[in-house]
């Protein structure tokens, strides 16, 4: 279609088929084969294994290490994801292998969100350093922890109490501090731990640090026993005097004072460490929330086709057909805001209405609905552990409140779309 033609021509061109748009929401036949591969896995091997380690409380290291041999759990497979231009194809794993199971799903990619923060604050040396750590060799898979949180610093960062000192003598970073919540705390290989190098300007003077495998000084605390995605491991990290080489600052020492002078010189930063890692993982974590929320949609619906009270299916009363339909509806238009999201973030685009967030927060919350409803459909089956949707509502439950509580996904949307700084 030329620039000269007429609307009538146009339209008579599209109507025919014949519109070169280049706009299409048909996903490639890459995106496809990878979508139905990640599916086959969640539903032979995740599913399956889903109320075991639920029960168990632990980390699925066999299942971890069935997902490296195929190349799901690594860095090839991530870079693979992360490489396609669209960005879709990263919520599309996540949202299937969620569907699998999100305890199991968030065992195999906690890893992700320490890898985020190398990729969003290492320079290229470092991302090749430290990335395949995260992960190991299919042989023998490593974890990796992100650890953000403390006990006086969960939504509010500015208080991080974690402190990192450089020992000019010996050029080290010395790190002092508690970290709490960490997934795979403890347990990972490689941690990446958000401190402060300058308490007095809060979150402007936060940097992230790597601290190798095996370093001394870095210790497990307390286990957290949790409501859902129990198969994830959850604890406390503790840093004692932990010295790591002055390479483990992401992003170079030279960076991080140029920076800082900035600050102090009343300049704008361009973000902090923490917050660039939430804004390229919010999406992605939106997607998790999703696959929860359709696996429990499914398995209500073919639940309320089968089950008969009064003589009839109960999805032939408007009630039950109507809050199907209403949880398809939902689940649709999540989708939607994480797709969207997942695009701008992969195209570079500016998150000027914090979409970002949008994603997370409407992914979380569906999640939290519709399993909450899928319990509903499911009668006292629905609240047993004897049926899978009991599980899937505890699981849901925390996309409302990690990587951002839904109302301070709130507060980052409000203040994005007014300018005002609400509080
Ligand atoms: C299972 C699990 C895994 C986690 N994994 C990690 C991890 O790997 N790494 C990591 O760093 N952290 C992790 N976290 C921590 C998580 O990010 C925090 O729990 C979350 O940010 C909330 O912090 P908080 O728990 O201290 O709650 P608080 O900040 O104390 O919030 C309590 C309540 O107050 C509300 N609130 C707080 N401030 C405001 C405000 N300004 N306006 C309105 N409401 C407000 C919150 O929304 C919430 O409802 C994990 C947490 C859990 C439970």
């Amino acid at each position: 279609m030329g620039a000269t033609d007429t609307a009538e021509q146009q339209v008579a061109a599209a109507m025919a088929g014949s519109a070169d748009s280049t706009f299409s929401m048909e996903l490639s036949q890459d995106q496809l084969d990878i979508r139905d591969w990640v599916h086959g896995f969640a539903e032979s091997v995740v599913r399956p294994a889903a109320s075991e380690w639920d029960e168990r409380e632990e980390t699925p290291w066999p299942v971890i290490q069935e997902a490296a041999k195929i190349g799901l759990y690594g860095f090839e497979g991530l870079a693979q994801f992360w490489a396609d231009p669209s960005g879709l194809t990263l919520p599309i794993v996540n949202e299937e292998l969620f569907w699998g199971d999100a305890g199991i799903g968030m065992s195999i990619f906690g890893t992700s969100l320490a890898v985020a923060a190398i990729f969003g604050n290492g320079s290229p040396d470092q991302l090749a350093e430290w990335v395949p750590q995260c992960f190991g060799t299919p042989e023998d898979p490593k974890v990796a922890s992100f650890c953000s949180s403390e006990p006086d610093a969960g939504s509010d960062v500015s208080a991080i109490r974690t402190v990192a000192k450089y020992d000019e003598a010996t050029d080290e970073w010395v790190i002092n501090g508690q970290k709490a919540w960490a997934t795979n705390g403890g347990i990972a290989d490689v941690h990446v731990v958000i401190a402060s190098v300058d308490r007095e300007l809060g979150s402007r003077g936060h940097a992230a640090f790597v601290i190798p495998p095996g370093t001394k000084g870095c210790e497990q605390g307390a286990k957290v026993k949790k409501h859902g995605i129990r198969a994830s491991h959850t604890a406390d990290v503790h840093l004692d005097d932990c010295r790591i080489p002055g390479s483990c600052l992401l992003g170079g020492k030279e960076k991080l004072d140029e920076r800082i002078a900035r600050v102090r010189e009343g300049k704008k930063s361009k973000g902090q460490a923490a917050m660039r890692t939430f804004e390229l993982s919010r999406p992605t974590v939106g997607a998790q929330a999703l696959g929860i929320a359709r696996a429990a949609y499914e398995y209500s619906l073919d639940y309320a086709k089968e089950r008969q009270q009064f003589g009839k299916p109960i999805i032939e009363n408007q009630a039950i057909a109507f809050t199907l339909a209403d949880m398809a509806v939902e689940i649709e238009a999540a989708r939607m805001l994480v797709w969207h999201a997942s695009w701008m973030g992969r195209a570079g685009k500016d998150f000027d209405s914090a979409q970002g967030s949008m994603s997370k927060l409407k992914a979380g919350e569906v999640a939290v609905w519709v399993t909450e409803r899928a319990i509903q459909i499911l009668g006292g089956n629905g609240y047993t552990r004897e049926f899978p949707v009991e599980r899937m509502a505890r699981d849901a439950k925390i996309y409302t409140i990690f990587e951002g509580t839904s109302e301070i996904q709130r507060l980052v949307i409000s203040r994005a779309i007014s300018g005002v700084h609400v509080r």
